[in-house]
């Protein structure tokens, strides 16, 4: 027992040694990732549930690197949010999304506003001049406040931290939208929808991807429908992955969907050729 009990460990010991050292590999490789141009932004459609139209697009970090390959955000945006690289990271990406969002909306033939959806880690938000930042970037590319909308999770809002609170009225104040992301999934203390300036809610992939087999769980999608539309918050259900859970939700009341029934996350020139981007008429 003793014996294994110690190769347990040893091998515990040489996984987490490797883990500490691919993890500053990634740190030393992502700090020139913004010179070296590694980094790109790719955009998944929202579709409204009832016209099918595209509404908006999901902005999503992607990085490749020449030795690494692709690094996947759920990797390296932990760690740039511990280094606090991500500050200057996420103003790239807001940038990015400003530009693709002129060349999207020209693109529309219709006219129809695209709103352009951007993830904004807490790390962001504690910065004072945050707000001032997003409303300069906005100002320069010429994009319509009311046509960004940032995604914050509960995280953020969880520990009360004057100047996030500060930020969050500020941009509300510039007509910047504010949505909750993965909504579910953390503290999910039902009070931040009422006691933050927010405009839609995003309900977690994990509480859609088994609506089709599952009553309770379409019981619960359809509580959540019916809660945010009687507090007035747009609902967008994430990881609509086929046709059946498009057809509950939309019948049930959620306003948009997002998924890779609709669309994966693809490059801007894609974006335009996904179905519902154009008006059909
Ligand atoms: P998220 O904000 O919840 O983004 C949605 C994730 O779900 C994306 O993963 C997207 O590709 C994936 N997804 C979309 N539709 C489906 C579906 O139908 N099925 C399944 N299985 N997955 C789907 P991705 O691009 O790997 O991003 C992971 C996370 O990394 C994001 O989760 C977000 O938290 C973070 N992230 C990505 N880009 C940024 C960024 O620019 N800034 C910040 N702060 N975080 C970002
Ligand atoms: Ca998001
Ligand atoms: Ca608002
Ligand atoms: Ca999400």
């Amino acid at each position: 027992i003793k014996q294994s009990t110690r190769n347990g460990f040893c091998l515990f010991n040489r996984e987490m040694n490797l883990r500490v050292r691919n993890s500053l590999r990634i740190d030393a490789s992502l700090r020139l990732a913004l010179e070296r141009n590694e980094l790109r932004v790719v955009f998944q459609p929202i579709v409204d549930a009832n016209s099918r139209r595209v509404m908006k697009a999901e902005a999503l970090l992607r990085w490749h690197n020449p030795e690494l390959g692709h690094i996947p955000p759920d990797r390296f945006i932990p760690l740039a949010e511990e280094t606090g690289q991500i500050v200057a990271i996420g103003a790239w990406v807001l940038e990015e999304s400003c530009r693709q969002l002129l060349i999207l909306q020209a693109q529309r033939g219709d006219g129809l506003p695209l709103m352009m959806s951007v993830n904004v880690s807490a790390r962001q938000l504690s910065e004072p001049d945050f707000a001032a930042s997003v409303a300069q970037t906005a100002e320069r590319f010429g994009v319509p406040p009311h046509q960004l909308e940032l995604e914050l999770t509960e995280r953020i809002l969880v520990d009360d931290n004057p100047v996030v609170h500060d930020n969050i009225r500020a941009l509300d104040a510039l007509g910047v939208s504010l949505s909750l992301d993965d909504f579910g999934t953390g503290y999910s203390s039902l009070s931040y929808l009422t006691r933050f300036p927010l405009d839609t809610v995003k309900l977690d992939r994990s509480f859609v991807q088994d609506i089709d087999s599952n009553p309770q769980s379409l019981q619960l999608a359809t509580a959540v429908i019916a809660m945010c539309s009687s507090l007035g918050l747009a609902l967008v259900a994430e990881g609509v992955e086929n046709g059946a859970q498009a057809e509950l939700l939309h019948s049930r009341g959620c306003g948009y969907l997002q998924g890779y029934h609709f669309g994966r996350p693809v490059a801007p020139e894609e974006l335009a050729r996904v179905p519902g981007f154009v008006s059909e008429s």
